[in-house]
């Protein structure tokens, strides 16, 4: 994890006194489970960030310029550089977050690699101009307008991505690669918490022409300087509170953005659920990357039919995940102390105002006595309103069991949290489809959880609270450029709406207008027959 800090080197301590302008800031990277100081970053200056963003706004156009099979060539580069670069990036994104080497591996490098293979394959497609159909659709207003219409679509000049330290790169990777293979040139300000994983983006990002994807390590200052310069898009991957934060500055530029936020998804297991999976499922959602994920479970909804079984199995498979304070464990530490604050304090809280520590807690597990920041994974039962750990995201792992009555009070109340994922766990297709119908989610799946924002074939996002836009699949692209309408007449011709207002333009407009509206056959017949009536001598009237 890091912390912007000052560096305080004798001969820098000495300068310092003289100058507080000329000392330098870095981040430092720490290991969370040893609390032990693996590196330091120096961090931008905020008003550096407008230059770096004006440097990215002259190379834009030429990057724009390359046709989109020739940009997916040079990003191509990007890919195999990850290839070169695994082991390294696993030996970082491991220690610095605190995560095993089979996430860091997993959740790290593979999805980066999928992100990437499906836009080699789908950009040039989806990129490319389309018409607009003249057998598509209505016809008649077609031919009345006589024109031929073509829909080309442009990126927008500079995107400013701002990520989390969650998946460093992986999130970095959703944010900004859809941006690059749309033809824009990308300023990516990453985490302060992981700023060696920022640094390893910088290095990927290498191949790329000179200033197309630049990195710039900072904190929120650096970042709110990035949104102040301003960019032309913000693709900002983070918590509400910051998410609103950006608005407001990017509302008095007229900034448009994507807003991937937190949540607090839920699984719903239903009574014809197999228990076996549900329980390995919903085990695996909650608590891998300790549940530091914007789509971990944090709810479960069980029926109350099978709420026992399906407790006894999780307990017991919970019972057996590996634990130990090392790289090779199946469930890490918390990234940075925050995280763990804001855990223990919600899972108090809740305790406090009566809720059911099934299992974890504070006291739980033997690594919680050495000072790391390692929580046990948590259960909690008889949870109500009035508690943080029900209201407010966790991003950590606890999770709370509630049982319901029937499917209505599972989708009531699975409704009542922002889910960027709702889980539905049956061995039902139809019942999913009962079910899903009803959910307000950006993402629902049957049976698994957590794993769609390595899906990039489909749309990553929320609503409501957990965000808006779209990062991943055709509409992911589609959020980076924006379409322009080319419109060009038959022929050369004057419009029938043009001056002069005479008696022919206007018979022409009225028939028309009935054309369109006639209910009936022969009404539209009527209409037709003045429309021929008029719509010559319109067109050739002189202004
Ligand atoms: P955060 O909001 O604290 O920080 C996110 C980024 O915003 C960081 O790079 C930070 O430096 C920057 N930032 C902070 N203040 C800023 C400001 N005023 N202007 C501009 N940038 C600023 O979030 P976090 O703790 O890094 O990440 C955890 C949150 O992210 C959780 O809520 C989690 O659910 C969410 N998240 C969402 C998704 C998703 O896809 N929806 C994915 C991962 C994480």
């Amino acid at each position: 994890m890091g912390v912007e800090a000052s560096k305080t080197t004798s001969r820098s301590r000495n300068k310092t006194t003289r100058s507080r302008k000329a000392r330098p800031k870095v981040l430092k990277s720490i290991n969370p489970r040893t609390g032990e100081v693996v590196g330091e970053v120096p961090t931008m200056d905020p008003a550096e960030v407008a230059e770096v963003v004006e440097q990215a706004r002259k190379v834009a156009p030429e990057w724009a310029s390359i046709p989109p099979e020739g940009r997916v060539r040079l990003l191509r580069r990007v890919r195999y550089r990850l290839n070169e670069m695994i082991d390294e990036i696993v030996d970082v994104v491991s220690q610095e977050c605190g995560k095993p080497r089979f996430e860091a591996l997993g959740h790290d490098v593979l999805p980066p690699a999928i992100v990437m293979m499906e836009l080699e394959r789908t950009a040039p497609r989806i990129l490319r101009s389309k018409r607009v159909g003249w057998m598509s659709g209505a016809v008649a207003p077609k031919l009345l307008s006589g024109t031929k219409s073509r829909i080309d679509l442009r990126p927008y000049g500079v995107v400013g991505a701002i990520t989390p330290w969650n998946y460093p790169l992986t999130n970095a990777f959703l944010a900004f690669m859809p941006a690059l293979f749309a033809g824009n040139a990308v300023v990516i300000k990453p985490s302060e918490v992981t700023p060696r994983s920022g640094e390893l983006l910088r290095k990927i990002l290498d191949p790329l022409p000179s200033g197309v994807a630049t990195v710039i390590q900072g904190g929120g200052a650096v970042g709110a300087a990035m949104i102040e310069a301003p960019v032309d898009k913000i693709a900002f991957i983070g918590s509400g509170f910051t998410g609103s934060k950006i608005l407001e500055t990017a509302a008095k530029h007229l900034t448009p953005a994507v807003m991937e936020l937190g949540a607090k998804d839920a699984a719903i297991v239903l009574d014809d659920a197999d228990l076996d999976i549900a329980s390995s499922g919903v085990l695996w959602g909650s608590f891998f990357n300790a549940g530091q994920t914007c789509c971990s479970i944090e709810r479960v909804f069980v029926d109350d039919s099978i709420a026992d079984e399906f407790e006894e199995m999780l307990l017991e498979k919970l019972a057996r995940v590996r634990h130990e304070n090392d790289p090779g464990s199946e469930v890490g530490s918390l990234t940075f102390s925050r995280q763990l604050d804001i855990v223990s304090r919600q899972v108090a809280d809740a305790v406090d105002k009566g809720a059911q520590l099934v299992t974890g807690g504070p006291e739980a597990g033997p690594l919680n006595s050495k000072g790391s920041l390692w929580y046990a994974p948590t259960i909690l039962r008889n949870v109500s309103e009035d508690m943080d750990v029900v209201r407010d995201e966790t991003f950590g792992p606890v999770i709370q069991i509630v049982r319901v009555r029937d499917d209505d009070e599972a989708v009531r109340r699975a409704n009542e949290g922002a889910n960027l994922t709702v889980s539905v766990w049956t061995k039902s297709s139809a019942h999913v489809d009962a079910v899903a119908t009803r959910l307000r989610a950006g993402t629902v799946t049957m049976n698994l959880h957590g794993e769609t924002p390595a899906m990039p074939w489909g749309p990553w996002g929320g609503v409501g609270e957990s965000g808006f836009g779209r990062l991943s699949g055709p509409q992911g692209l589609l959020e980076f450029v924006y379409p322009v309408h080319v419109v060009k007449p038959l022929g050369l011709m004057r419009r029938v709406w043009w001056y002069p207002y005479n008696e022919e333009s206007r018979a022409t407009l009225d028939s028309s207008t009935r054309m369109f509206t006639a209910p009936t056959l022969g009404k539209k017949l009527e209409a037709a027959k003045i429309f021929g009536a008029n719509v010559g001598k319109a067109l050739s009237s002189k202004f």
